[in-house]
């Protein structure tokens, strides 16, 4: 099922750590057409690129705090203005907080309705994912089960991510879960709010989010009219 009718896409992807959200929402975004949006990327590049912001978020991450709602919606609000996020995007790491996401809410007045869908694991599995995920040593690269002990893009070794040993997976989750519970309470009475299980080849879970999505979005449309 897709969308040809020119309607935007206007999508928020949430899931815990392991659960295939940031693959899921490039899948998406490729698929349609619109951008995946991801404020860590746009942090981390703003840390790198030395700006203005990047020097408030590195020092706000330095003293171990998350970068605060305005700083968030203000970076939000400006990328959703850029010409290729007219027809949609896909959110991924915003939002976090229930001030942020109404903000997105005031965003969407002029765009059309805001398709939210939850990547639901259980967690023995997402400890158990997490446990066999590797990385590259040199630059960083997530590993494809199809890399066996070496980067594919730079030949360096691959290791296991510093925080996705067991204990602090479970605390990872454990906070995910804390953090999620209210916007997914904000969310949760919406026509357009899906939960997708995501404990299924990703493939399939690709193919359910995209039936989801555009289901609430033809949805949505009509009930506006
Ligand atoms: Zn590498």
């Amino acid at each position: 099922m897709s969308l040809n009718n020119g309607a935007a896409l206007n999508v928020v992807m949430l899931g815990p750590p392991g659960a295939g959200k940031g693959t899921q929402a490039e899948r998406f975004a490729r698929r349609h057409g619109v951008p995946k949006i991801s404020t860590g990327d746009i942090l981390r590049e703003a840390v790198a690129a030395a700006t203005e912001l990047g020097r408030v978020a590195r020092e706000t991450m330095e003293t171990g705090n998350l970068v605060g709602d305005d700083v968030m919606i203000g970076i939000v609000e400006e990328r959703l203005g850029r010409a290729d996020a007219a027809r949609g995007f896909v959110l991924d790491g915003f939002p976090r907080t229930v001030v942020q996401a109404s903000a997105l809410d005031r965003m969407m007045n002029a765009r059309g309705k805001l398709v939210v869908v939850e990547i639901v694991v259980p967690e023995d599995v997402l400890v158990r994912r997490l446990a066999a995920r590797r990385i590259c040593s040199v630059c960083g690269a997530n590993a494809p089960v199809e890399w066996t002990t070496t980067c594919g893009k730079c030949g360096g070794a691959l290791v296991q991510r510093t925080d996705d040993g067991d204990g602090i997976v479970r605390e990872r989750l454990k906070v995910y879960h804390r953090q999620t519970k209210p916007l997914v309470d904000y969310y949760s009475g919406r026509p357009t709010f899906k939960t997708i299980d995501g404990n299924h080849p990703p493939n399939e879970v690709t193919a359910a989010l995209d039936q989801a999505i555009c289901q609430a979005s033809v949805a949505s449309r009509q009930v506006r009219r």
